[in-house]
């Protein structure tokens, strides 16, 4: 199982970090070993002073394809929910900085929170789903897929033509504005037009 995740996919997001905006999707990936496992918190690492959370909407492949066409990319996936894509800010400034890649600030373990999946059908549309993350019940961040710059399916089309994809793959679409950095005793949870799909304890 692979996570693809693309960046730079929300103008407000685009323009809090001062970054360009792309004109295609910026694209990397975590490992398996990057999955925070079921009821366990997440550790702050020690080689970061500035973990940022990231809620995004999250797809999860169902079937094996290469060079999707955006008009078949909804028949490769039927479950979607919200998860986290946790950043050592400081840590991917150094590297961006010097032009090198951003592994070690976006890949280590523990860096993506997969929220419950629900399905699709759930939904009128992929492309209107409101998502939000919380911290001790407060609004963090809140996000409207409407706003994406790339849709899912322009996603998945864009993605396929680089890597193939396989059943359990997860694609985490980009966040919205309002990343910020996360400390001891935070209790991050993740809602999808209101279903809640993750908690999270900060340790
Ligand atoms: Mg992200």
């Amino acid at each position: 199982m692979k996570i693809i995740c693309i960046g730079r996919n929300y103008t407000k997001h685009i323009e809090e970090l001062h970054s360009e905006r792309p004109n295609e999707p910026v694209i990397f990936m975590k490992p398996d070993s990057a999955v925070l496992l079921k009821q366990h918190p997440f550790v702050i690492p020690e080689f970061s002073e500035d973990i940022h959370h990231e809620i995004e909407l999250i797809v999860k492949i169902n079937k094996v394809g290469k060079y999707i066409e955006p008009k078949f990319a909804h028949k490769y996936y039927d479950e979607i929910s919200v998860g986290i894509d946790f950043t050592a800010r400081d840590l991917q400034q150094k590297l961006k900085d010097k032009g090198l890649p951003w592994e070690k600030a976006k890949a280590f373990d523990g860096s993506a929170v997969v929220g419950d999946f629900l399905s699709k059908s759930h939904f009128n549309s992929v492309e209107n789903l409101t998502f939000e993350l919380t911290n001790n019940s407060k609004t963090i961040q809140k996000g409207n897929t409407s706003l994406m710059l790339w849709k899912v399916d322009e996603i998945i089309a864009y993605v396929s033509e680089y890597f193939t994809l396989k059943i359990g793959d997860i694609i985490f679409t980009g966040t919205p504005e309002g990343v910020a950095a996360v400390k001891p005793n935070d209790v991050l949870e993740g809602f999808l037009e209101g279903h809640k799909l993750f908690r999270i304890q900060v340790k």
